[in-house]
């Protein structure tokens, strides 16, 4: 069996999905402008910031599978979204986690025929699918449909012709997922390229600047077996993990243009270059949003939140730390008297830092990745809040607060 479409169960877990995942803070927030004030702190939401459209069917689909099958056992293909709260609760239901593996035997080693398996929002790859399949698994699908649409486009390189890169990630669900669906093409081939760094290793080859055996040492683990660069880098067509930099993405398109145009000739540019931008449109408003905050200046600091494995929170860190003190927190947790616990844009550890709200007035701007929900951005702000020895019933219209002493714009 296979769903894709929920059960028909929205109503009942409607109510359930709005205690849980809303938040009275954001709403006030929201009616307010986005803005507000107490104790001090000039508190500045992003027009655009948590859970998206894609996240939000995952989780109800979730809920449903729950209601839809009380008396079997639910298993989940890796974190439904990554975020530490969701993926908690979603344990508390009592759904399985399955964690990553060396491939589908492994992974699904405990699923049974009969037993029921959700499939992210990331989706999952070709050959786990079919593995799922071949056991007779009831599936809940909830592969969001912008990374359909992704795979739509790998699917139109790969028959043509022309080997997928891949702006993404390689060892992320999404990316993994995408790159599989160009295997299912005879002669199919990818590479991905994680950001313009790599992109200009792949450049250099292409203009006859590094060898194929100094590429693949680099790419090994990143493109598909078999991978040749003298023939898999001829004819080349540009896909991205949904959740990137937008701005990156467009470099990593236009430095590969500018190479294959170097090697061929503009005139015969398209038989060998072919790009989308497949960013997904909710990833792209929340990015938005944020640069509109940054543009307008004037904040003394910046809250991200999201999971530190969360691929498009961590885009919105990247472009917020250059610009203002960026503090990434991953969960309501990270506010705490002796400080905050944070990462620094590219660290793999948390740090802590004490003193990071200084006295007097502070202009703090607050965005949130597309897999955190309401409820974790509004915990967050009644901790800040309360730093302050304010609550949230102090927050008010913002006119009157200074600008802060700590501006980095
Ligand atoms: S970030 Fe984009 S692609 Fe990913 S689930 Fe959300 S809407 Fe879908």
């Amino acid at each position: 069996m296979y769903f894709q479409k929920g059960f028909g169960l929205k109503s009942e877990v409607g109510p359930v999905l709005a205690r849980t995942y809303q938040s009275p803070v954001i709403e006030k927030l929201k009616a307010q402008g986005y803005e507000a004030a107490a104790g001090g702190l000039h508190i500045k939401l992003a027009r655009e910031f948590g859970f998206c459209y894609g996240v939000d069917r995952a989780v109800d689909y979730a809920y449903q599978t729950r209601r839809q099958f009380p008396d079997r056992r639910v298993f989940l293909s890796g974190e439904i979204i990554h975020n530490p709260d969701v993926n908690q609760r979603i344990r508390d239901m009592g759904i399985r986690i399955l964690e990553d593996a060396d491939g589908p035997v492994e992974r699904f080693a405990d699923v049974a025929a009969g037993d029921v398996v959700i499939l992210p929002a990331f989706g999952v790859s070709v050959p786990e699918l079919a593995h799922l399949k071949a056991k007779q698994c009831v599936l809940v699908d909830t592969t969001c449909g912008s990374v359909l649409n992704v795979w739509k486009k790998v699917h139109h390189h790969a028959r043509d012709g022309y080997t997928v890169i891949i702006h993404g990630k390689h060892h992320h669900e999404e990316t993994r997922a995408t790159a599989s669906q160009a295997l299912t093409h005879e002669g199919g081939h990818y590479l991905c390229v994680r950001n313009v760094a790599e992109t200009e290793l792949v450049c250099e080859f292409i203009r006859g600047r590094r060898s194929a055996a100094g590429l693949m040492a680099h790419f090994h683990e990143a493109a598909s077996p078999g991978f040749d660069p003298d023939q898999h880098l001829a004819r080349i067509g540009l896909a991205n993990q949904t959740t990137m930099l937008m701005s990156e993405t467009l470099t990593v398109q236009e430095t590969l243009r500018r190479a294959v145009a170097e090697r061929y000739g503009e005139a015969d540019l398209d038989a060998h270059f072919r790009a989308f931008d497949t960013i997904c449109s909710a990833t792209q408003e929340r990015q938005d949003a944020v640069l509109e905050m940054l543009e307008q200046g004037g904040l003394d600091l910046m809250i991200v939140i999201g999971g530190y494995n969360s691929s498009n929170t961590q885009a919105l860190a990247r472009m917020c730390a250059p610009r203002v003190r960026t503090y990434y927190i991953d969960s309501p947790g990270c506010i705490a008297a002796a400080g905050i616990r944070h990462r620094e844009v590219g660290a793999t550890v948390e740090t802590s830092t004490a003193g990071w709200l200084a006295a007097g007035p502070v202009r703090l701007g607050i965005t949130a990745g597309a897999s955190t929900p309401d409820s974790v951005v509004g915990e967050v702000i009644e901790r800040i809040l309360a730093r302050r020895g304010a609550t949230i019933d102090q927050l008010t219209a913002p006119a009157g607060i200074a600008q802060g002493s700590q501006s980095y714009a």
